[in-house]
């Protein structure tokens, strides 16, 4: 990975790379987060897929059903940079972590009383149940994801309901 972070350094000067826990996109920031510690393919692949985020300029505070979309785009783009550097992204890599996407999105717009699934609200932060009336908040939608295996799927963020 410290090849590929090295190059990406190169061809994007005005990116800035930040060693952390885990890899993100921070709009906040501008900054791309990466794993330190991580090794392998998949964390070059993860590496790109965050530039890819970041060179698309994705903005937070979407609606969590945008969310998939930008990160089929932020694939898409890695997908792009990889090519340029000589890298190939496995294809079911990219698979597994959008259906981790999808099921970690899905488990957020479960009603917790009645368990239909709901829309979410305006304002990006709450759903609310048209079965039982039920509202609920989840915590802003965030560009990262634990994007292991299935096995490793977080759960949902914290709940509460809201009055
Ligand atoms: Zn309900
Ligand atoms: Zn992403």
């Amino acid at each position: 990975m410290e090849s590929t972070l090295k190059q990406l350094k190169l061809a994007y000067p005005g990116l800035s790379f930040k060693p952390a826990h885990q890899f993100c996109w921070s709009p906040e920031n501008h900054e791309i987060s990466y794993k330190r510690s991580a090794t392998g393919d998949a964390a070059i692949w993860s590496l790109l897929h965050e530039t890819g985020h970041a060179l698309l300029d994705h903005s937070s505070y979407q609606a969590d059903f945008q969310l998939v979309r930008l990160e089929v785009a932020a694939w898409d783009k890695a997908k792009a940079v990889a090519a340029t550097i000589g890298v190939t992204i496995d294809e079911n890599h990219i698979q597994d972590c959008l259906d981790t996407y999808r099921d970690w999105l899905y488990k957020r717009s479960i009603c917790p009383t009645c368990r239909t699934k709901c829309l979410q609200q305006n304002d990006f932060v709450h759903y609310r149940c048209f079965n039982c009336h039920t509202t609920w908040r989840v915590t802003p939608s965030r560009f990262c994801r634990a994007y292991r295996s299935t096995k490793n799927i977080q759960q949902p963020a914290t709940f509460h309901l809201a009055k």
